[in-house]
């Protein structure tokens, strides 16, 4: 079979992290997320209560904001404000994307980079590129910890990224890159300024589509044998379905899978890993503030 289980391998994760959370929990301290929405967009809704049950599983416990899509980007700091000096949150969490009346970078670099469990705040990232111990952002890490636990041999591998944003293109590039014991692999970024992606995805062992767009990759854009993430999640109008949509990813799985040695499905790939990296890093957090304390 060659279906990465991102569901299963998300699970294991999650356990590892509930396991780490009882054992902070028998010396007092609860893990804190908090979990700030603003709006009422339907995928952002879904996002942050799957985000909320997990913490549940895990024992982390969650303090949720829900402000209206109205509401200032004064009121959404006051409450950054407050959690980055609340002892009992660890993390805290702003669904992106803003409405746009806010400015998300400000919105960011106002997260105590110590809670910042996303891993999206200025300093972090720089810690990121330069190598340094920091919260790594979620998706990105994600993939990475797929790759491990599938036993994907990324050394001296050829891995072409689709997408150069700063939430998953860059950073995975980012991290794909890291000498050993790190990936240790040789990257190729491709974005819309790509003149034909197809010519860097045929020399691919590694492809890692993040384009936000279906189709994006075709079986005759993967060599035999490469190992396939597919990051993109994209709705398509289904009205079989009871929800009125369905989930597809940038690949189109059906051609591209049977070429493949691995392939992450859409739903169930790289999706749950996000959150399990998102409870490790609160988990995480939690366990540097207790030893801090
Ligand atoms: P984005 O729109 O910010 O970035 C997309 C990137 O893809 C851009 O850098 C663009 O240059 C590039 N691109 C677009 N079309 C391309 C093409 N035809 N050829 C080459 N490059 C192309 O999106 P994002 O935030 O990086 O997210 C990408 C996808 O991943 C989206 O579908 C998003 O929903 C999904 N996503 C999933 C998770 C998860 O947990 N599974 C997390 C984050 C994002």
């Amino acid at each position: 079979m060659n279906i990465i289980d991102g569901k299963k391998i998300s699970s294991e994760i999650r356990a590892e992290a509930a396991k780490k959370a009882s054992l902070l929990a028998g010396r007092g301290v609860i893990p804190g997320l908090a979990v700030i929405l603003v709006g009422d967009n339907p995928a952002s809704i879904s996002y942050v209560t799957a985000k909320e049950k997990a913490c549940a599983e895990v024992g982390i416990r969650s303090f949720p904001v829900r402000l209206p899509r109205e509401a200032s980007q004064e009121e959404l700091l006051g409450h950054i404000s407050a959690f980055n000096s609340n002892p009992d949150v660890h993390g805290i969490l702003v669904q992106l994307p803003l409405p746009e009346h806010i400015d998300e970078s400000a919105v960011i670099s106002a997260i105590s980079p110590e809670k910042d469990v996303d891993g999206f705040h200025p300093a972090n990232v720089g810690k990121m590129l330069l190598g340094e111990d920091a919260p790594l952002p979620c998706t990105p890490h994600g993939i990475i910890e797929l790759l491990v636990r599938c036993g994907v041999e990324t050394s001296g591998k050829h891995a072409v990224v689709i997408g150069r944003s700063n939430i998953v293109g860059k950073p995975v590039a980012c991290l794909l890159m890291r000498r050993k014991p790190g990936p240790n692999a040789t990257v190729t970024v491709c974005h819309t300024g790509t003149k034909n992606l197809a010519e860097y995805t045929r020399c691919a062992d590694i492809v890692i589509a993040a384009a936000g767009r279906p189709g994006t990759v075709t079986a005759d854009m993967i060599k035999d044998g490469a190992v396939v993430i597919d990051v993109g999640v994209n709705r398509i109008p289904d009205q079989s379905r009871k929800s009125g949509f369905r989930l597809v990813g940038d690949v189109d799985f059906q051609s591209v899978a049977p070429k493949a040695s691995l392939i992450t499905p859409v739903p169930g790939g790289v999706g749950p890993m996000t959150i399990a990296m998102l409870m490790d890093n609160t988990v995480k957090s939690a366990e540097r503030a207790a030893r801090l304390n």
